[in-house]
């Protein structure tokens, strides 16, 4: 009832009390107008307690007007937040009756909020789904807490698109279901990513597929190649040991070039078939203890002849207490080998430099430095990879085929090692190799 209007009819039956009273006291006294007068005064006494109750009721009152509009403040965010999230919510009943949608859902569906009201949400479902969906439904049924499945939706526009549904049950006091609430996430760009990533997935087998017969190709190609290499190799060495007395210069000089050729390409093609097989990942590293600075100096003294054609110092600093190593004692030669005729090939004046250092307990370091034409910035990343080569006029002049440092680094990274270098051009490089002592 309106607190005023109450207030005032208090107050009208007060002032004719009033009146009455006075009426009453004004004539003669008998005992029942005494009575009468006692009885207007209780009226008196109740309608005070009745304005102080009035007065209460209006503070209640005012606080339940100031509850209301708080509660309708929280309603309203509830509804934007229901409205506005960035998921489509639809609640209906259990029989999958749409009785709220929000903006989202809507939009999802392409069709008004208001349009969703009392559809049946299987009315969104392709044709060919709808058999699968009724029976999804018939299950939620019986099912307690959360349902999640992904299905394929259909807007009122006819655009199918791929729809994450999670459901959950509303009961009422007595148990029974009565709606479900419905949270529909638009999944159709991690669908497309999921199908982009399965179809590069696919490609990069094949990829992977094509790589491995490249690198099975090479291989047994530069096995072919090698086999007939060698009886030439080793029949014109046998030529040359067997007539040298009897052939004149200008022959010995021919099966000298077909020697020195011979094994040149025998380099080439061991270098392939290297890269090949460590790029096919199927290197296996032949590991036994070895003491690596009586192999360091052992390579270094086989390549002198190198150095001293060129007249340059070729100088070794050991620094390391224990010589013992486990490694592939083959393949540590070869980056050794790879480092040092690379350093004397770009070095004509000055010397190359080999230093074996210890770094902590388990790990050792190999060091050829040169002073020779070095490598401009620009070039020193590109170094380790195949086939390159940095100035190709200069290099074209020092022969090679691209592939030592790449299989260099290739060969360190099974080894569990690396290879780092730093260089100013004309000045010189410094190669550094560091490696386990025990590779495992
Ligand atoms: P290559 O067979 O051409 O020597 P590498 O892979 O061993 O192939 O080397 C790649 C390129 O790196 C070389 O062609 C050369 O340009 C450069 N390079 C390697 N070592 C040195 C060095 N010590 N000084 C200057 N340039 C170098």
């Amino acid at each position: 009832m309106n607190m005023d209007k109450f207030a005032q009819q208090i107050q009208e039956v007060r002032q004719r009390t009033e009146v009455l009273n006075q009426h009453v006291v004004g004539q003669s006294c008998s005992p029942q107008q005494d009575l009468l007068v006692q009885a207007f005064e209780e009226l008196q006494f109740a309608l005070e307690e009745l304005r102080v109750a009035e007065e209460e009721v209006r503070v209640q009152n005012d606080e339940l007007v100031v509850a209301r509009s708080l509660v309708e403040q929280e309603r309203q965010r509830y509804m934007d937040l229901f409205d506005f999230a960035p998921d489509g919510y639809l609640v209906t009943d259990t029989n999958g009756t749409i009785l709220e949608a929000n903006r989202t859902a809507a939009h999802q569906l392409q069709v008004s909020q208001q349009y969703l009201q009392s559809k049946p949400l299987v009315n969104f479902v392709p044709l060919e789904e709808r058999q699968a969906f009724r029976s999804q439904l018939l299950q939620l049924r019986d099912k307690e807490g959360l349902c999640e499945w992904e299905i394929c939706l259909l807007s009122r526009e006819g655009n199918k698109f791929d729809c994450s549904l999670s459901v959950t049950t509303v009961y009422d006091l007595q148990g029974n279901s009565i709606r479900w609430r419905w949270l529909m996430r638009d999944i159709t760009a991690r669908k497309q990513a999921e199908q982009q990533i399965r179809s590069i997935q696919l490609q990069n087998l094949q990829l992977q597929e094509a790589a491995r017969i490249k690198s099975q190709f090479v291989a047994n190609m530069s096995h072919e190649l090698r086999t007939p290499l060698h009886a030439i190799l080793g029949f014109s060495q046998l030529l040359l040991r067997r007539y040298y007395d009897h052939f004149p210069s200008e022959l010995r000089s021919m099966v000298e070039r077909i020697i020195s050729s011979g094994k040149h390409l025998l380099a080439l093609i061991e270098d392939i078939l290297d890269f090949s097989t460590l790029e096919a990942g199927r290197l296996n590293l032949q590991k036994q203890e070895f003491n690596l600075v009586e192999l360091v100096t052992t390579v270094t003294e086989e390549l002198r002849f190198l150095a001293d054609q060129k007249n340059l110092t070729l100088a070794i600093h050991i620094d390391i207490q224990n010589h013992r190593i486990v490694n592939d004692s083959n393949r540590v030669r070869q980056v050794l080998v790879n480092l040092l005729s690379n350093a004397i090939k770009f070095t004509d004046t000055g010397g190359v430099f080999v230093e074996v250092q210890q770094v902590g307990q388990d790990r050792v370091v190999l060091i050829v430095r040169d002073t020779g034409i070095g490598i401009a910035e620009d070039e020193l990343k590109n170094i380790f990879q195949e086939f390159r080569q940095v100035n190709e006029s200069i290099t074209r002049r020092h022969g090679g085929t691209g592939l030592g440092l790449a299989i260099v680094d290739k060969l360190l990274r099974l080894m569990n090692g690396k290879i780092t270098v730093k260089s100013k051009l004309g000045e010189g490089s410094t190669f550094r190799v560091e490696l386990p002592r025990q590779v495992s």
